[in-house]
């Protein structure tokens, strides 16, 4: 089974079907879980499923599973996402279910023997369109909280039960997914890499050694609108100048004493919001991410005093909500070792790095020992139309994955 490889055509061919879903006028993919394209987009998936003979599966959230059999009912399983952000690109997420579907079609088509059971899977709503991220892979591994369920609202303004109700699913259904979860042996996840460092290295495949947490902050600095002719300099209480301060102390603090986390403040919302007046508020996002838990909850700690401190010396109050947090995860050692044996069998050139952004494999780890195999992005883009891939990267990546899902079921 050593030299078997998957149809590399037949994939590109699937990911150029499923490329054509969703294609937004405005550019790129436009494909949120449980609109008509993500609706469309499963209906598609489920087809290529049965034409493969594999079994097909929905869970009480929506995540789309396609099962071949071995001797042990036992799962490792494959996969990614289908959705994706509002002006999207082509891979993100697609690459990982399509390269999972394929490598499953290979294995049946040679009658691999299988001692555990194969499983691909398609998560719903990981790019958090809904209501957070990784809506499906939270619920399947039992990590939702029904009270945060029942009263959400998408981002597109709509109860969460209104958008379910439309796929058949309900809150309750969604609740009901962790006690559908199969016993899992590995959880392997194909994704494009979204940052740069594969392509200016040159290498193919990276292997991913951990992924980082997240805080998400919604955050507020209050004081006190004014005329901008009339108040003097030294009586304001001006929240712009204050979240700037803050912006570039908090962003020094992180450079000088957590070199490698990160600290983003993405959104920013000035009230009133006039020329002529002082802003008295300003709202704005913050974001803090770590590769460490112990790092990731010291640097939380001292950038929150350090947003009361800046407020309490400038007159201003500070105010922040929790909206969404993950934890770092180290990805699984065995596995990682297993696929850098078989890099080296295949004469792929690889390199270990750390994951900046989340993904399902993260919120899988809870359950099962995961492992990330990342292919070069393009210019290191993503999340936009311009998103790319080298085919050469993929195909190899996606034997990888079929060579480690044989040896990982043949156990
Ligand atoms: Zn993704």
């Amino acid at each position: 089974m050593k030299n078997l490889r998957v149809n590399f055509e037949r994939l590109v061919r699937d990911l150029e079907e499923l490329g054509a879903i969703g294609q937004d006028p405005k550019g790129g993919i436009s494909r949120p879980s449980f609109s008509l394209p993500d609706l469309e987009a499963r209906r598609w998936l489920r087809q290529k499923i049965e034409e493969a003979g594999l079994l097909y599966r929905q869970d009480g959230a929506g995540n789309i599973f396609g099962r071949l059999p071995g001797t042990r009912p036992l799962v490792v399983m494959a996969g990614s996402h289908l959705d994706t952000v509002l002006n999207g690109g082509r891979y993100d997420g697609s690459v990982g279910v399509l390269a999972a579907l394929e490598c499953l079609r290979r294995i049946k088509e040679e009658k691999v023997p299988l001692e555990k059971t194969l499983e691909l899977v398609s998560f719903t709503d990981e790019e958090g369109n809904l209501v957070g991220d990784f809506l499906g892979s939270r619920a399947f591994t039992g990590q939702l909280l029904t009270r945060e369920l029942k009263t959400a609202r998408t981002q597109f303004g709509q109860p969460l039960e209104e958008i379910l109700q439309k796929a058949g699913l309900s809150v309750d259904s969604v609740l009901r997914a962790a006690g559908e979860r199969p016993d899992l042996a590995a959880f392997l996840e194909i994704h494009i890499e979204q940052g740069p460092v594969l392509e200016e290295e040159g290498v193919s495949i990276g292997l991913v050694s951990s992924i980082a947490g997240k805080r998400y902050y919604q955050a507020t600095f209050v004081g006190r609108s004014g005329h901008a002719g009339t108040t003097p300099l030294e009586l304001r209480q001006d929240a712009f100048i204050t979240l700037s301060d803050f912006a570039l102390r908090a962003t020094q603090l992180v450079a000088r004493k957590y070199y490698g986390n990160t600290i983003t403040i993405g959104r920013v919302l000035l009230r009133p919001g006039s020329f002529s007046i002082i802003p008295g508020e300003a709202d704005f996002t913050l974001d803090l991410r770590s590769q460490e838990p112990e790092s990731l909850r010291a640097m939380e700690e001292e950038v929150l005093g350090l947003a009361s401190e800046v407020a309490s010396t400038r007159g201003l109050s500070f105010y922040h909500r929790l909206v969404d947090s993950t934890e770092p995860v180290r990805t699984s050692e065995p596995l990682l070792n297993g696929l850098k044996a078989l890099c080296q069998e295949l004469g792929y050139d690889y390199r270990l790095l750390p994951s900046g952004a989340g993904h399902d494999a993260q919120i899988l780890s809870a359950v099962c020992p995961v492992a990330m195999i990342f292919i070069p992005s393009v210019d290191g883009l993503s999340h936009t139309p311009e998103e790319a891939i080298n085919p050469e990267d993929l195909e190899k990546a996606a034997n990888l994955l079929l060579q480690a899902l044989i040896s990982l079921a043949s156990e």
